[in-house]
């Protein structure tokens, strides 16, 4: 059966891609049709309640930077931008586990921001000394200047061309590359690293301020479906697309899981790579476009929410130096028995994956205790792990070369996604550039 479609477009997957991608044909007069595989929106960012606590958690915490201009756009036209809390400055508290701390604001003189306030943040930090202080500087000079050269590099051969010591790639630039790119030095391409440093670190404005949803992710994008609906576009849930259908090098349309057609001769998937892999044509996979679905590595991320019979002292995040727990941030609870409940990443977290859920709660919740003087005695009274095994692709320089570019080759079959070749490494606003993108093609 052949489902009557008067749509420009078929979009595949309302994650942050297939959402924006819809938006931006919208925005174009056209009228797009997004297909969802699940009952939900926003795919990997998205929220569900806690059994036992009541409290609605995401499946894993969400950070946003002030550079996220497309993502922006897309919370904005549905009216949600009140709901995310935004940081004047880019302002992080560290914490070590031997109760040492110390706090990064990037302000500088007369309420400067931008790459002046975050070098003055950077030289007030307690816990560099003078010639890591000087050597981050210069480093922040040349990227600035544009001097320097990642070219294939790995981050961390490109840190150590540039003279960065083992100390600062430990305390500083680790941490920045787990939390922006999900991925260890070792691993991931410098050239995405320096569009991190160049577009939100040192650049300008608030494009480093944090910005922090106040509510969970799948509330944020609630009001996605109607405002679909009075705009002229229509979204199908709760059904996968079982194949995308091509007749000489032309998209004809897709099949749904039970069976109906849905024609047209545009077609943008925006789902991850291992989804696309299974929908089209076999005599596609050896083409050299589609070839590089199979090779696509994925890195996990851990995330966990903490509920304590203890107070947690008056700051909405932390960042935690030398210990399992990368960040912590300060949630609140519905649970009476409970005082507190925090939320807490690992990023990259390959080893804590093949531990229990119980051992990786135990283990960070000792973390918490010993980074904060307050939490001493607290006792876990509930905790909930997730393991994200395909949080995100992995970018490393090979996979930075082969990242897919939007237009297929096939004619009409658009490709967008996070991990697609947008230049920003595989985040919230890296999907909705690649939406945008997609929806300029057609
Ligand atoms: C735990 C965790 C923490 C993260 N933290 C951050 C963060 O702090 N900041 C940040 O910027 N990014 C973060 N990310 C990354 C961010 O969530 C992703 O980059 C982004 O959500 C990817 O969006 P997408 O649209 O490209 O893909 P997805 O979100 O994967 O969306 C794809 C959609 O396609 C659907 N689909 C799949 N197959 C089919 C099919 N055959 N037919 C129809 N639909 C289909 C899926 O159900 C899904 O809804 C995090 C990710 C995780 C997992």
């Amino acid at each position: 059966m052949t489902l009557n479609s008067s749509f420009d477009i078929i979009i595949l997957g309302a994650g942050i891609s297939g959402m924006s991608a819809a938006m931006h044909c919208i925005k174009q007069g056209k009228r797009p049709l997004l297909i969802e595989a699940t009952a939900n929106f926003g795919g990997r960012a998205r929220s569900f309640e806690d059994r036992v606590s009541g409290d609605i958690i995401d499946n894993g915490q969400h950070v946003m930077m002030g550079c996220y201009a497309s993502f922006f756009e897309l919370i904005e036209e549905i009216g949600m931008m009140h709901k995310i809390q935004k940081q004047k400055y880019l302002t992080i508290p560290f914490h070590f586990t031997n109760g040492e701390k110390d706090l990064l604001i990037a302000k500088g003189f007369a309420n400067i921001h931008g790459p002046i306030g975050m070098a003055l943040g950077m030289l007030r930090l307690k816990f560099l000394n003078i010639r890591d202080k000087r050597s981050m500087l210069l480093f922040a000079l040349r990227l600035k200047l544009g001097i320097c050269k990642p070219g294939s590099m790995t981050a961390k051969e490109f840190l150590l061309s540039e003279e960065q010591s083992d100390r600062l790639i430990d305390l500083i630039w680790t941490p920045v590359i787990l939390a922006t790119m999900n991925g260890n030095p070792e691993e991931v391409s410098a050239k995405i690293f320096v569009t991190v440093l160049r577009l939100a670190f040192f650049g300008s404005g608030d494009a480093s301020s944090l910005y922090i949803p106040q509510c969970g992710l799948s509330e944020l994008f609630e009001p996605f479906e109607s405002w679909m609906n009075e705009h002229g576009g229509k979204m199908l849930r709760s059904i996968g697309v079982q194949s995308i259908d091509i007749e000489n090098n032309q998209v004809i349309g897709v099949t749904l899981q039970d069976g109906r057609r849905v024609e047209s001769s545009n077609v943008v998937s925006a789902i991850p790579p291992h989804a696309l892999q299974k929908i089209i044509p076999n005599a596609l996979h050896q083409h050299s476009y589609f070839s590089m679905l199979e090779q696509i590595r994925y890195s996990p991320i851990v995330s966990l929410y903490l509920w304590f019979d203890t107070s947690f002292p008056e700051i909405d995040l932390s960042a935690v130096m030398n210990a399992k727990t990368q960040w912590i941030f300060k949630k609140s609870t519905t649970m009476k028995s409970a005082k507190s409940l925090l939320a807490l990443t690992i990023s990259a977290g390959d080893d804590m994956v093949g531990y229990s859920t119980e051992e990786i709660a135990n283990l960070c919740a000792n973390e918490v205790r010993q980074c904060f003087p307050e939490m001493q005695d607290a006792q876990l009274i509930h905790w909930k792990v997730i393991k994200e095994k395909s949080a995100t692709v992995l970018i490393d320089p090979d996979t930075e070369i082969q990242r897919p570019n939007p237009k297929s080759p096939v004619d009409g079959l658009i490709i967008a996604g996070d991990w697609t070749n947008t230049g920003l490494p595989a985040t919230l606003e890296g999907a909705a550039l690649s939406g945008k993108i997609a929806a300029s093609l057609i």
